[in-house]
């Protein structure tokens, strides 16, 4: 009797439909084997000949199907082992009841180890076992052929819902990878943007841990950003700073390496990918992805779908960088690189609110350069300029961390100082007038050859002078106020010179030189 292609093609019909996976094509394969077989208990075993292994993944038995993890190790050079590598069908003398091996093979789908070459159609290699459990009931000729039939048509749609599944898991990958690309495009604040995207790249692909380094061109280094490891959890790499130069680390040389922006994997290691990030050519970062701690090889498929992405990442770190770029330079006065107003008032009032909230004491200062205009009147704008340059130096190099100075506008420059109390503000402000005064600033065509200059500063304190964030400022101007209209070069303290006891002058000593050392007047 010929092949039964009615049967044949029925089975085929039942398995050419679209399945969630192929695991649940097994299961509908073997179920319907089962019954048209008339068998017992059926077995589908991944094949893996460099080991001579059969592992079991599926059972079907009495109408369910069951996952299984068993190995059989197939004896070299037995028949089993000669069928499985050859093709045919094996009828089993082990067992006291008919079972019937038939290897099965069909395409991988597209799954590859990264950095492995490409080796074309690789063959994935697998059997089933086929058993009744009655001694008597052998398999004649004709199933054995229906049997292999059978076996065919599923290796056939094995292929076909293996494809499937990875097209289908590519797609969602690369709709996983751009939604992350839009947010991370999205975010204002650069690091809430890296953040989420190398939370986003280890949750998908479920890598071991992301790391980002980014390219300061500026400072030619490579510098540490962030890292995402398998418990969510983020965390600063700005302890590494590597230098950009050959042959002083890996990762520089392969940011430098690598304009193109290729993936890299590290020879016969299948466990780490590096990622440059290049914007045009223009090497921005790196991103590295590992599995180092569990050891799982990274698949080619998830090396791909992460290159692909890899200029949208890239060009977002880019924009995001220069965002910040830019938002840096409107908060900071070019001249001075002191902080402007606009970025102050924020800041202050974060400061004020904290100190009403936890009672902390708080001083301002407000400190104004004497006679600034006829220092450009007499040499010239720029002169002034390199005043205020180093007058800007000065203050920013002696400052305590958390004190905030901004140039208010001018020649005016307020000091905010968290937690600090009258004398600590007085202590400051003295400082900075001893070495404001020390400020030398060449002028050739001057007679004295430099110029020098005094300050004035007027202190108010919180919450002492002053109840709110804008009583506090004017305290500290009308203090300011006062020093100005007492020969001007000296320090007051609001509370001192506007309060109680008028026997207390309040005005600092003056460090520094008196009205007749003041810039001449512009000749000519
Ligand atoms: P006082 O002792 O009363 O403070 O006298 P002053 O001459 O400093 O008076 P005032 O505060 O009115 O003058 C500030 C001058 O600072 C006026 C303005 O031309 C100059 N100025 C403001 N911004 C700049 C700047 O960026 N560069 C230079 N060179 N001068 C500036
Ligand atoms: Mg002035």
């Amino acid at each position: 009797m010929a092949l039964p292609t009615e049967l044949l093609y029925r089975y085929h019909k039942e398995l050419n439909q679209p399945f969630a996976d192929s695991r649940e094509l097994l299961v509908r394969a073997l179920d319907l084997m089962a019954g048209q077989l008339k068998l017992d208990q059926v077995c589908f075993f991944d094949w893996t000949p460099e080991e001579s292994l059969l592992s079991q993944r599926l059972v079907w038995r009495a109408g369910a199907a069951m996952d299984m993890e068993e190995d059989i190790a197939v004896a070299v050079g037995s028949p089993l082992r000669a069928v499985l590598e050859h093709g045919g069908v094996y009828v089993s003398q082990n067992l006291n009841y008919p079972a019937l091996y038939i290897p099965v093979q069909w395409k991988g789908g597209g799954r590859r180890l990264a950095g492995r070459p490409e080796t074309g159609d690789e063959p994935r290699l697998g059997a089933l076992r086929m058993e009744r459990l009655k001694k008597s009931w052998a398999f004649s000729s004709r199933e054995k052929e229906l049997a292999r039939g059978l076996a065919d048509e599923l290796a056939h749609n094995l292929s076909h819902a293996e494809l499937d599944q990875f097209n289908r898991e590519q797609l969602n990958r690369a709709h996983a990878l751009n939604e992350l690309t839009g947010v991370f495009a999205s975010s204002m604040r650069v690091e809430d943007g890296m953040r989420l995207i190398l939370q986003g790249i280890q949750r998908y692909f479920g890598f071991d841990r992301v790391r980002l380094y980014l390219v300061s061109h500026a400072e030619r280094k490579l510098k540490g950003e962030l890292s995402a490891d398998a418990r969510g959890q983020v965390r600063s790499l700005a302890h590494e700073q590597i230098p950009l130069q050959p042959g002083v680390h890996r990762f520089a040389d392969i940011v430098l390496g690598n304009s193109a922006g290729d993936a890299v994997t590290d020879n016969y290691r299948e466990t780490v990918i590096y990622l440059p990030l290049t914007v045009q050519g223009k090497s921005v970062g790196l991103l590295i992805v590992d599995n180092l701690l569990s050891q799982q090889p990274i698949l080619q498929e998830d090396m791909v779908s992460l290159s692909s992405f890899a200029g949208q990442i890239a060009l977002a770190v880019d924009n995001a960088m220069l965002f910040e770029q830019v938002q840096e330079l409107s908060q900071f006065d070019e001249l001075t690189r002191l902080p402007l107003r606009r970025y102050f008032n924020e800041r202050f009032q974060e400061e004020m609110y904290r100190a009403e909230r936890f009672a902390q004491p708080m001083a301002l200062i407000w400190l104004d350069i004497d006679f600034f205009k006829e220092v450009n009147d007499a040499y010239g704008h720029q002169i002034g300029d390199q005043v205020l340059f180093e007058a800007g130096r000065v203050i920013l190099s002696n400052l305590r961390k958390i004190d905030f100075p901004c140039r208010y506008g001018g020649d005016e420059i307020i000091i905010l100082l968290p937690q600090a109390r009258a004398d600590d503000a007085r202590a400051i402000a003295a400082r900075l007038a001893q070495e404001i005064s020390e400020i030398r600033v060449p002028v050739p065509f001057a007679k004295a050859g430099e110029v020098r200059v005094s300050v004035s500063q007027g202190i108010a304190t919180y919450p002492g002078d002053a109840a709110s964030g804008e009583e506090l400022l004017a305290r500290a101007d009308e203090a300011l106020y006062w020093v100005k209209s007492h020969g001007r070069g000296g320090v007051a303290l609001y509370s001192q010179v506007f309060a109680k006891k008028p026997s207390d002058p309040g005005l600092l000593p003056n460090p520094l030189p008196s009205k007749k050392d003041q810039p001449p007047k512009k000749q000519g």
